[in-house]
């Protein structure tokens, strides 16, 4: 199983981090050992000083396929769950100053965590599902796949011509604006819609 993550998908969230427009998605993957199931909760690890959340969609893949067509690529999953992608933001921002790979600051254990999983045939349209993140019972992100600048369908697409997709594998669709900081004692619940998918604590 592996775990795929789109950068940059979300023009609001670029700007808020004065990255520029992808012209393909960004790519970036996870080990298994990163995911954080069960709301179990997020230690915060001692090599970073700043570690930021960002909440996103995941869909799972649920059958085998390479070179997948962006109109084939809806047949490749049928569950939608929510997830965030734990950053060590400070971390990160020394990796990309000196053009070194992310994984350190992306893909440590428990930097992927995942709700449970949902029928997508409950959503009217895939380019339209809200999703939203509280802290300590705050909105802190909420977004729409409308928003995203790549579909979901074109991420399976473009993702599938230089890894073949697998049963299980997951896909972390990007994160809207609103990244921040998470602090010891903070609670984290995750929505979509009105439905909640994971509720979680930060020690
Ligand atoms: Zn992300």
């Amino acid at each position: 199983m592996k775990i795929l993550c789109v950068g940059r998908n979300y023009v609001e969230h670029i700007e808020e981090l004065n990255n520029t427009k992808p012209s393909e998605p960004v790519i970036f993957a996870k080990p298994d050992s990163a995911l954080l199931l069960k709301n179990k909760p997020f230690f915060i690890p001692d090599f970073a000083a700043e570690f930021h959340h960002e909440v996103e969609l995941v869909i799972r893949i649920n059958r085998i396929g390479k070179n997948i067509a962006p109109q084939f690529a809806h047949r490749y999953y049928d569950e939608v769950g929510l997830g965030i992608d734990f950053t060590a933001r400070d971390l990160q921002a020394k990796l990309k100053s000196k053009g070194l790979p992310w994984e350190k600051a992306k893909a440590f254990d428990g930097s992927a965590v995942l709700s449970r999983f949902v029928d997508k045939a409950q959503f009217a349209a895939m380019n339209d599902i809200n999703f939203s993140l509280t802290k300590n019972d705050e909105t802190v992100q909420k977004g729409n796949s409308g928003q995203m600048i790549f579909s979901i369908d074109e991420i399976i697409a473009h993702v599938s011509q230089f890894f073949t997709m697998k049963i299980g594998d997951l896909i972390y669709t990007g994160t809207p604006a609103g990244v921040g900081p998470v602090a010891i004692n903070d609670r984290l619940k995750g929505y979509i819609g009105d439905e909640l998918m994971f509720d979680f604590l930060v020690k």
